[in-house]
Formats: structure tokens, sequence, C-alpha cells
């Protein structure tokens, strides 16, 4: 399954909560999910009264997909590669998901959505370690240094999302300098600084069924 293009709102009505999509209109009260909007489809109320196990390990999944924008296989050969890896297996997969380099370039207020900051790293405006890195997906690894192409049009745009980001918390586990727009990896990101949105135990039931 591909990338979804359809009504991003749609997917926080389909799993009952904010996944934070769209930007500074997530903090509003415009907000499908703050005004209540119910999930899209016929027989909402139904589907939800008859909840399995399945199914809620599935929106568990679900949710944290499409938190991060990923398809279907690109989600779960992360996983595989999660379950690899020694240690936690829901802990390293959202380990991984959190330092991503979209979702790096999101949390440092470089970009106002995960989605945006992709677009923004695959226009090329953002250097790893002073090269190039346009792949969303490249996981960043501690002492790697972020920062925004050394031009008038990728400074101004990272400028203007910083600013109307000012306010918002920035990760624990990277140093940014604002005023020069480079951030630092300088540790790998526990659960609880991650905070995630999900009980990432039933993604790893889910998969091992
Ligand atoms: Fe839309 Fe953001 Fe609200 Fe999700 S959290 S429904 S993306 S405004």
């Amino acid at each position: 399954m591909g990338r979804y293009t359809g009504p991003v709102c749609r997917q926080c009505r389909r799993e009952g909560k904010k996944l934070f999509l769209k930007g500074a209109r997530c903090y509003m009260a415009k907000c499908p999910i703050e005004q209540g909007t119910p999930a899209p489809g016929m027989h909402v109320a139904r589907r939800a009264k008859k909840m399995s196990e399945y199914g809620s390990q599935l929106r568990q999944k679900q949710s944290l997909r499409r938190q991060y924008g990923m398809g279907e296989l690109q989600f779960r050969r992360f996983f595989q590669e999660a379950l690899r890896r020694e240690g936690i297996t829901g802990e390293i997969l959202l380990q991984m998901l959190e330092m991503r380099l979209d979702s790096v370039v999101y949390r440092l207020g470089l970009a106002p959505s995960r989605r945006a900051a992709r677009q923004f790293i695959r226009h090329g405006h953002i250097l790893v370690n002073d090269r190039k890195a346009s792949i969303p997906s490249m996981i960043v690894r501690v002492g790697d240094i972020v920062t925004v192409k050394d031009n008038a049009k990728s400074k101004d745009a990272a400028n203007r999302s910083v600013e109307a980001a000012t306010g918002a918390q920035l990760p624990v586990w990277m140093a940014f300098d604002r005023a020069t727009l480079r951030a630092e990896v300088l540790a790998v990101p526990t659960r609880e600084q991650i905070a995630p949105i999900v009980d990432e135990q039933a993604i790893v039931e889910l998969y091992s069924r």
C-alpha cells in the first residue's frame, strides 16, 4: 500500500485521536477532533462497540504508522529492523521512528508537520554532517549534525517555521541553535521523551500473531 494522499484530518478521525499531522491547525479549536467530529464511514458506533483485541492492536499500529506518515510496507520494514536489534522491540521501534530525519526536522520546528518536513528534505534544504540529505526516512545517529542549506530560500523557509514554533518544546536529546539553525543529536531518545500516543507493545503483539 502506498502513501495515503487523501484528506489529512480524516486519519485522526478514523483513529479517534489527534495525530498532529497539520501543524498549527492541530492546536486550534477548529481541529475536527477538538470539535468531536465522528469517525468517517457508516456504522461507526457499531464498529466501536465490537472492537476485538486484534482490532484494538490494529488501531494502535495504524495510529503510529499514520502519525509518522508511513506506508504499511515501510512501517513493517522498520518493525523487522527493530526486531533484529538487541533490546525491547517496541521501544526500539519508537526510537527508530523518532530518529527519522523527517521527524527530527519537524521536532526542531524547521517544518510545521512531518509531511511538510518530508517535502522540505526532498527539496534538498536539509544537510546532515554537511552533506545533502534528501531521504526523509533516513535515521539520524548520535553525533550527527543537522543543518539547513546555506541559501536564502532554505533559511527563510526554516526561519519562518521556527518563529511560528516558538514556545514549542524542543527535544532534550538534541541541541539546537535557533540563530544558526544547527542541531546536534546528543542521544537516543528514551520512551518517556518520545511520549508515544500508542501502546507500542500492542503493535509487537499484533506482528507476532
Ligand atoms: Fe487535523 Fe491536526 Fe486535528 Fe489531526 S490533530 S484532526 S491533523 S487538525
